[in-house]
């Protein structure tokens, strides 16, 4: 072969090469960005990436226009814009067997103060689908929107139009400013395996379930893609309605909606009894199979819909609901290799890698083994056989290992005693069982990246365009250090658009994302920072006794401090223990109080806790203390009930106490606010301030 003929083979190889890779990258970023359906790893995708860029680097003829690199944090969910829910979309507590229903049950009637007799419930089939939440104005289909993070969701209006389940316009609504309806988005099951049949024939990657199908349909920009896609709804409950509209119970809300001419899902059942709540879970699993959608599990809500506002919420979560899921499905496969990953609090997690399996429809290639206890105890090691199992949405986990298919020679697994991230020495404190980075998070870089991931995180200030990929490549660049440098990034403007690869145009949708964060809710400002043991829950806890910033973080520099009896009254918040108060304390060293201070003057306004009721009320801004017991409601019901009226409750009695609610056998309390002249009430004067 000549010399030039064999040049030109060459650049041909490379050319093929290099387009067989960006054909393969551009698949990818459609998965990930539009439909919301990853196919590989973050680590994966990585390297697909890196090589795509070092072929660049090395034959700069290769580059075109459209090139990936070009063309990273490029999403177009974003042209969706958001819709802030007036009243926030929940999600589920859950119960894994008909033991953990009764437990529920016991624990409603505990707060009700009903003595243990059951509480009727409605049985609802859980459709396994995506959550949406539709307004009608007037009794014209409006605005509908996903649930998003539960407060604010994506506007999917246009592309909710295109499903004919879903009604346009109803005649008995006319009157009415706003009803807001919710329930699910599902695709049924043929028209699942119709739309994989397809996409094998076009060569695209399949959908694992119909719940993803259904999902990356939705959120689809071409809404002639959403109507050929064929998704059906089903109506469940209600968001705000402004008029009173005439239902006591979730069946009779069921039956009424029917009429207004939503699908509803007619395989609900009452149930009177424990019997019944077992019957109903056994008669739906054995007909699961045949139905022609998915379900993934059984809701259980109080019928009476004066209970349920009763009982309220804890944190996002209903108390008047309890899902029961589906027992998990198994399969079996070989652990290729055990990783430690460093988290966020320099917890060491062990992670099987996996020969890929399936379980239910969805690929797991990594399994989570929690720590060192678990692994002794199940004898995980690499190379062994394992059953793993994955109920619903639940992450999967391992169940055993099948140690007649063992290799000889393998070893038991221990996890390092030195950091895999910084190389400082680990350490396990007694009664604990984590193992723990000791190099501290100004020098594990493992912990600065899992903290701002977290931070950035859904739940958290959930900045979109800013996850795993291009977060990683800011901090490697040094933009951002802390979670505050997020706010300043526009200073590298230059260096983003030019260095990083970004176009002008997802430069700005970033910055932009950046900015409408420049607003967040007390709550989600602590759940952000990463405190052990503070989640939703409890930053909801938190944000709702400090009311505002100020006073909670002049309540972590006490704290901090140790001086105030700060630390008793952290105690006396309802849900708080003492554990999550000594958490909350060893976190907040001098660096974290000053990237607070620092975060919080990077940001427009941390906004106070709203009550989502009145706070006109005739108890709003009070110190209130409960004593003695109450005969018509639990103390953590009425304890509720006072804050979500915006009074504050404590445990002592002090001069700055506005009332004490004296209930039977009151005690020291009672006399100590006689003595310190504050008002005593007994229980039906306390009743008659809260209606
Ligand atoms: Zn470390």
């Amino acid at each position: 072969m000549k010399k030039k003929d064999k040049k030109k083979e060459y650049v041909k190889e490379i050319q093929n090469k290099y387009l067989k890779l960006k054909k393969e990258i551009t698949i990818h970023n459609k998965l990930y960005y539009g439909e919301n359906n990853p196919k590989i790893s973050d680590i994966e995708y990585d390297k697909l990436w890196q090589k795509l860029k070092d072929l660049e680097l090395e034959f700069p003829f290769l580059k075109t226009k459209d090139s990936p690199t070009k063309k990273v944090g490029y999403k177009p969910n974003q042209s969706f814009s958001k819709i802030k829910h007036i009243l926030p979309m929940l999600s589920l507590e859950n119960a894994l067997n008909l033991d953990e229903v009764k437990k529920y049950v016991e624990k409603v009637s505990r707060y009700l103060n009903t003595k243990n007799q059951f509480i009727e419930l409605i049985a609802e089939p859980k459709i396994d689908g995506l959550s949406i939440s539709l307004k009608y104005e007037y009794g014209n289909f409006a605005s509908g929107a996903t649930r998003g993070d539960g407060q604010i969701g994506e506007d999917v209006t246009l592309n909710l139009k295109t499903i004919k389940d879903i009604p346009k316009n109803i005649e008995q609504l006319k009157n009415i400013k706003t009803f807001e309806i919710r329930g699910e988005i599902y695709m049924k099951k043929k028209d699942f395996l119709n739309l994989n049949e397809i996409r094998k024939k076009s060569n695209d990657s399949l959908f694992a379930n119909t719940r993803n199908a259904a999902a990356g349909s939705l959120r689809q920009l071409d809404r002639n893609v959403v109507e050929e896609r064929k998704l059906n709804f089903f109506a469940y409950t209600y968001g705000e309605i402004t008029k009173e509209i005439n239902f006591k119970k979730q069946s009779e809300f069921l039956n009424l909606i029917k009429v207004f001419g939503f699908p509803t899902n007619d395989l609900y059942q009452i149930c009177k009894n424990f019997n019944d709540v077992e019957l109903f879970y056994e008669k739906i699993e054995k007909i699961r199979n045949n139905l022609n959608y998915d379900i993934d599990g059984i809701v259980y809500k109080i019928n009476d819909i004066s209970i349920q506002n009763r009982l309220g919420l804890v944190g996002r979560a209903p108390r008047w609901a309890v899902a029961r899921k589906f027992p998990a499905e198994k399969a079996e496969t070989k652990i290729i290799n055990i990783k430690v990953q460093v988290g966020r609090t320099g917890i060491l997690t062990p992670v099987a890698e996996l020969e890929p399996v399936y379980i239910g429809g969805v690929k797991v290639s990594r399994v989570s083994l929690h720590n060192q206890d678990e692994i002794d105890r199940k004898d995980i090691r690499i190379g062994d056989t394992i059953k793993l199992q994955r109920a619903g949405d639940v992450i999967p986990q391992v169940i055993s290992v099948d140690k007649s298919k063992r290799n000889e020679k393998s070893k038991k697994f221990v996890i390092p005693n030195v950091c895999p991230c910084c190389k400082s020495k680990t350490d396990r404190k007694e009664n604990e069982v984590a193992v723990k980075c000791t190099g501290g998070w100004s020098i594990c870089e493992d912990q600065q990246i899992g903290s701002l991931e977290y931070f950035v995180s859904r739940n958290a200030f959930n900045i979109e365009g800013l996850g795993g990929r291009n977060l990683k490549k800011f901090w490697k660049e040094g933009f951002i250090k802390y979670p505050y440098d997020i706010f300043y990034l526009d200073k590298y403007k230059n260096n983003i658009i030019n260095k990083e690869g970004f176009g002008e145009k997802s430069y700005s949708n970033l910055i932009k994302a950046i900015n409408l964060k420049k607003k967040v809710s007390l709550e989600k400002f602590i759940y952000s920072l990463g405190i052990p043991q503070v989640g939703q829950r409890t930053s909801n806890l938190l944000s709702k006794h400090f009311k505002n910033f100020k006073s909670w973080f002049e309540s972590i520099k006490s704290l901090s401090k140790n001086i105030n009896n700060v630390y008793e009254s952290y105690l006396n918040i309802d849900g708080i223990g003492p554990d999550v108060v000594e958490d909350i304390k060893n976190f907040f060293d001098k660096e974290k109080i000053e990237i607070v201070n620092k975060l919080n003057d990077a940001l427009n306004n941390v906004e106070s806790y709203k009550y989502s009721t009145k706070s006109n009320s005739k108890i709003s801004e009070k110190i209130i203390v409960f004593t003695g017991t109450l005969k018509n409601m639990s103390r953590s019901e009425a304890k509720s009930k006072a804050e979500e009226l915006g009074a504050k409750v404590t445990n002592s009695v002090s001069n700055n106490t506005d009332y004490v609610i004296a209930g039977t056998d009151s005690g020291s309390k009672e006399k100590k606010a006689r003595d310190l002249k504050v008002k005593v009430l007994n229980e039906s004067e306390w009743k008659k301030l809260i209606v």
